[in-house]
């Protein structure tokens, strides 16, 4: 079972509100993701067709997932390859484990792979004795900070370039790199240069898969640094980790996800890199790995295959619904206490650890719905997300007093002219409160609302007694 510090995400909001550099990270970050996906999207015409079709494909793609695994798994049989399946992440780490020493390996290299984040495959590593080196420069910056990442594609989205640079100077002296770099494209070379010997030494190169293709036994990756090719060729031992959804029909369908994920994740038309593995290298190739496995995680995903949030099996993990949720960008992703920040996160992380530890992801949420609005596969995240809270409320896991508001809503609900009154009532009492400034320092009952900002008062009338005295002609 994995674990999680989930329920630690109340108590961590407050220091993460206050972190000014966080703050210019988030804010840098989510007005360049958003932009770069609008101008993506309103350059192609088709995107909302395209968005359906890969709906559609995976839609199918989960429908017959036993008919396309089988498939996938003789094909990379084929292609001289091996599947491993792991129904959890403590099987997917002894299969991992036993793999690097069966090839004696010190030293492994590894591509981003937010299922290796999932099954804790780096402390088993270097529990063994086996040096990790991640090697996107994101995953390679917070593995020098010593954290975990806090965006799915941008592990590295909550420092500032600042903080970077601070970094590098500190931890690459012993490099021999004495100068603090301050430049973007410096740094990245200086990286670089660190990395490359790392990709020599390796006996094993880990990689992640964005998509597993059925009808060939191929492994789809796409990066924007190349660090991925490298980490699959230059090892003996290529090892691919991957969920079990991440399978497609066809090469085809594959091209409809890519094209959908690059653009909704980092508004590119195509990414610099996008490889395609088939097994171990042949005879004729001139480079590659001399073995390739494939070790395929289940975790949760059968049991959400069965169950109301299969839809979320389709996520293609481009990172948009983070991108442009207003909580994920006010507080970071380290909050989430898990792998998975954000909308996605906060219906994954309950699902795999459980309601009792993460309770209160599926309520950090506003419900604006537009996580599902940019989300490529149009998965409905508010509505999974309130499925979770009645979860929660069925099984008794909300506290006494969210139960107790509930309970006193539904008796005014249940009763139209009270409730209507109440509300009345309530913005009139709202609008005194907040006396001239318009706006309320505290507020009764509901602290948390409050507690970060001021809340402006209602205008005085509730939004159905104006649209009352619309429709009776007294208002324009
Ligand atoms: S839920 Fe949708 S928007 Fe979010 S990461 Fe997955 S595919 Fe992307």
């Amino acid at each position: 079972m994995p674990t999680a510090a989930s329920h630690l995400f109340k108590q961590r909001v407050p220091a993460a509100l206050a972190d000014r550099d966080l703050k210019a990270a988030m804010d840098k970050a989510q007005d360049g993701f958003i932009g770069k996906r609008e101008q993506a999207v309103s350059q192609y015409p088709g995107f909302e067709a395209l968005r359906e079709l890969g709906r559609e494909i995976k839609d199918h793609t989960l429908a017959h997932l036993d008919f396309y695994l089988d498939r996938y798994e003789r094909q990379v049989q084929r292609n001289g390859g091996h599947v491993h399946w792991a129904r959890n992440s403590n099987e997917a780490r002894t299969i991992i484990l036993d793999l690097c020493k069966r090839a004696n390996a010190r030293n492994v290299t590894k591509g981003k792979s937010m299922v290796s984040e999932e099954i804790g495959l780096n402390g088993a590593l270097e529990e063994s004795g086996i040096a990790v080196h991640e090697t996107d420069l994101g995953e390679y910056i917070i593995q020098l900070a010593g954290e975990t990442p806090s965006h799915i594609i941008a592990p590295a989205l909550h420092k500032t370039k600042a903080q970077v640079s601070d970094l590098f100077h500190a931890k690459h002296q012993r490099y021999g790199f004495h100068q603090r770099l301050t430049e973007a494209p410096a740094l990245v070379n200086e990286a670089r240069q660190v990395l490359r010997r790392r990709y020599l030494d390796a006996e094993v190169g880990i990689t992640g898969a964005n998509f597993l293709i059925a009808e060939n036994g191929s492994n789809m990756i796409v990066t924007n640094e190349g660090n991925g090719d490298l980490t699959r060729t230059m090892a003996k031992v290529h090892i691919v980790t991957a969920g079990i959804e991440k399978l497609v029909p066809t090469l085809e369908d594959a091209t409809v996800l890519l094209r959908l994920l690059t653009r909704s994740a980092t508004g590119q038309e195509f990414s610099a890199y996008t490889t395609l593995s088939n097994g171990p290298r042949r005879e004729e190739d001139p480079d590659g790995p001399d073995e390739y496995h494939v070790v395929l995680v289940d975790n949760v995903r059968t049991e959400m295959l069965g169950n109301e949030f299969r839809s979320m099996l389709r996520c293609i993990r481009c990172g948009a619904c983070m991108n442009h949720c207003p909580v994920y960008g006010a507080v970071g992703g380290h909050v989430y206490g898990w792998v998975y920040p954000g909308p996605m996160g906060s219906v994954l992380t309950p699902l795999n650890v459980g309601l009792e530890e993460a309770g209160d992801l599926p309520n950090a949420c506003t419900l604006n719905g537009r996580c599902q609005s940019v989300c490529p596969v149009n998965i409905p995240l508010p509505d999974l997300l309130r499925r979770l809270r009645r979860r929660q409320h069925e099984t008794g896991l909300d506290s006494r007093y969210s139960r107790a508001a509930l309970r006193l809503w539904t008796a005014l609900a249940a009763r139209p002219a009270l409730y209507r009154r109440a509300m009345q009532w309530g913005a009139v009492a709202m609008k005194r409160l907040a006396g001239r400034r318009g706006r309320l320092r505290r507020f009764p009952l509901a602290g948390g609302w409050t507690r970060s900002r001021d809340m402006p008062a209602p205008a005085g009338s509730t939004f159905q007694t104006l649209y009352t005295l619309y429709k009776e002609g007294r208002r324009r």
